[in-house]
């Protein structure tokens, strides 16, 4: 597990609660606030979007993801999940975050800035399915 500096981790949970009030939840209440940093620098943010279908709708880690390998970003230090009480990522997400590296940092906080847990993909998602699987039948 790679290791983020205290500023590292203040940035990314502040780009995460800054990006939570875009989240539209209106089903659930339940707001969520995603922010990415990949290994090149930048900070890809995402919210949940739920729809009046609901499984069409789309949690906040799977959207900073997807924004990010919509702009060619595939390598990624860690992540950060805000909510109002320090829930985890569902294991959907958990899934596609390990698609991209089990050593991905993993860091839970409430909307108040506080840590709740530090871990990494493989600390969340144990005996992932991984790309090498796949590679390797
Ligand atoms: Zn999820």
């Amino acid at each position: 597990m790679d290791v983020l500096t205290d500023h590292e981790k203040t940035s990314l949970v502040d780009a995460a609660i800054e990006a939570r009030q875009w989240a539209y939840a209106p089903y659930s209440h339940y707001l969520v606030g995603a922010a990415l940093l990949t290994t090149s620098g930048r900070i890809y943010d995402g919210v949940n979007v739920e729809n009046a279908a609901y499984p069409s709708g789309m949690c906040a880690e799977r959207v900073a993801i997807f924004k990010a390998v919509s702009q060619g970003e595939r390598n990624f230090s860690a992540i950060a999940v805000v909510t109002s009480n320090g829930g985890y990522p569902c294991g959907a997400c958990r899934q596609v975050m390990a698609e991209f590296g089990l050593e991905t940092i993993v860091i839970i906080a409430n909307d108040k800035g506080e840590i709740i847990r530090e871990t990494d993909v493989s600390g969340i998602l144990p005996g992932a399915f991984t790309p090498e699987h796949l590679n390797n039948p």
